[in-house]
């Protein structure tokens, strides 16, 4: 086993690619081979971290020094119903993989990230969030049953029911108490492969979140882009994206929309310039001035007000229109600050916080928003509130004033009762995560910890930077 692990060391990175990890990467293509691996652990002093696709924007899925644990191959769809909707399915199932999968018989994952290169087991890790967090939830909320091995080799099986408190930690839990081996999904049904999509400009930051408050019981997705650029009263401001499901009888051609080649994006822009190479056209833009010519060139644009109707795979995975687009932030690439706040101090706190980074020449070059509710998971990080999710590059000469900030950010969050995703933020000290968490939560991750993963195995650079083990 050693000398398996010994030939993968690799060094491995985080999605923005700004920090870096040697590790020794191991693929098992079977459960008995996890198994192995972790009765190897429990004999030697190994770490171990699970990985899907890598696509955390931090160092959840990094280990530097252990062992990563990258569960991609174990990418089988072991049952699907396309008269229930159930889909059950191995963690490195790609959510690209589901709703190919499902969509050609009328359904669609109940929750997507912004990307769908992300697997099933990484969303679990973490559950993910998409532009409808307000009215379906988290994918977790989905899930009706999941199997998984434990470090000390108990096979287990949790359902909202059976081992609950099991499954309300597993599911954001980090990787840090098993390992996912299948998940039981419930998927959506749809009438159509297209959505009817409204957008809109908005002036400034109070215009954005009453949008987002006021707009999203009547759409089933919504949106904001801000111009994290602007100052001033348009300070906040950017346009908003909402859509709908289509009922049965709205879609003239639904045969055709459901098909996987109607939703596939295309492989080039303008129907020439192959998309693999955009970043390479991002990269000059990707600083202050560039950014804000870009930005209000945007939001000029927006302002005329467009309906229209779009595929699923083209409204939510827009980010993979570009493949690499996080190439363009440069060699040091770029950190995610994503921070949620209750809808009564949201409007305060960002303001403080786009201020702040004005302020101190280092304003985000995307921000993003969206409309939230609270879940029932032990480390939940949604709220009765928005979140504001922002890119900042990182270069050499700022990367500690950037960390500074980010900080100072911290700060202005707790103090308005907001909350973190571990996906996202690099920054996150332990006192922040017990301030937002609590300290019966923590202490109750402890424990489910201790009786999971008694010897400590699953570790991961996030886990010990945030719970300092
Ligand atoms: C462009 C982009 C857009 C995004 N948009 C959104 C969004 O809209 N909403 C949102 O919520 N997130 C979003 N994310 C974040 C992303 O969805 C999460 O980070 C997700 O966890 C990544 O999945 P992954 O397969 O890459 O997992 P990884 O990053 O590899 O791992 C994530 C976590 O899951 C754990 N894990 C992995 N496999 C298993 C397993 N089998 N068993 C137990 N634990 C496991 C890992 O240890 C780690 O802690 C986005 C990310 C990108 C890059």
């Amino acid at each position: 086993m050693t000398a398996l692990l010994f030939e993968k060391l690799r060094s491995l990175d985080n999605f923005g690619h700004s920090l870096h990890a040697p590790s020794y990467v191991y693929q098992p293509v079977s459960t008995e081979q996890i198994q192995n691996l972790l009765q190897a652990a429990r004999k030697g002093d190994i770490s171990i971290t699970l990985r899907g696709a890598g696509r955390s924007y931090n160092d959840a899925a990094l280990n530097g020094g252990g062992v990563v644990l990258d569960l991609s191959r174990l990418n089988r769809i072991l049952e699907w119903d396309p008269v229930t909707g159930l889909v059950r399915a191995e963690p490195g199932v790609t959510l690209q993989q589901l709703w190919q999968q499902v969509l050609p018989d009328g359904w669609w994952p109940p929750v997507v990230s912004g990307t769908m290169y992300t697997t099933l087991g990484g969303c679990m890790g973490m559950n993910i969030h998409g532009k409808n967090n307000y009215k379906a939830g988290t994918i977790g909320e989905h899930v009706t049953a999941l199997t998984a091995l434990l470090p000390t080799g108990a096979e287990v099986t949790c359902t909202p029911r059976e081992n609950g408190d099991l499954f309300h930690s597993m599911i954001g839990g980090l990787g840090m108490l098993g390992v996912f081996t299948s998940i039981t999904l419930q998927m959506k049904r749809m009438y159509s492969g297209l959505l009817d999509v409204r957008a809109w400009p908005v002036k400034s930051l109070s215009e954005q979140l009453a949008a987002l408050y006021e707009g999203a019981p009547d759409y089933d997705y919504i949106v904001g882009w801000l111009d994290a650029t602007a100052r001033g009263s348009s300070l906040g401001r950017g346009q908003i994206h909402a859509a709908s499901y289509l009922h049965e009888g709205d879609d003239p051609d639904p045969h055709r929309t459901l098909q996987v080649e109607y939703q596939t994006l295309p492989a080039t822009m303008f129907g020439i310039i192959p998309k693999s190479i955009i970043h390479y056209f991002m990269a000059p833009f990707m600083n202050n001035p560039g950014t804000w010519a870009v930005n209000t060139a945007k939001y000029i644009a927006s302002l005329r007000r467009s309906t229209y109707r779009q595929s699923h795979a083209a409204f939510h995975f827009l980010l993979d229109y570009v493949p690499d687009w996080e190439l363009g932030y440069g060699k040091n690439g770029l950190i995610q600050y994503q921070s949620f706040l209750p809808k009564e101090t949201a409007l305060d706190a960002w303001t403080e916080m786009l201020t702040l980074s004005h302020q101190r020449g280092l304003p985000s070059y995307l921000g993003v928003t969206k409309r939230h509710r609270p879940d029932p998971f032990l480390l939940t990080h949604a709220v009765d509130g928005y979140s504001l999710a922002l890119d900042f590059k990182v270069t050499t000469r700022d990367r500690t004033r950037l960390a500074h900030m980010l900080q100072e950010f911290d700060e202005i969050v707790l103090q308005a009762g907001g909350r973190f995703y571990f996906a996202k933020n690099s920054e996150t000290q332990p006192e922040t995560a017990r301030h937002f968490l609590g300290d019966d939560t923590i202490d109750r991750f402890r424990r489910l910890k201790k009786r999971c993963d008694p010897q400590n195995i699953l570790r991961s650079d996030l886990y010990r930077r945030v719970f300092q083990v």
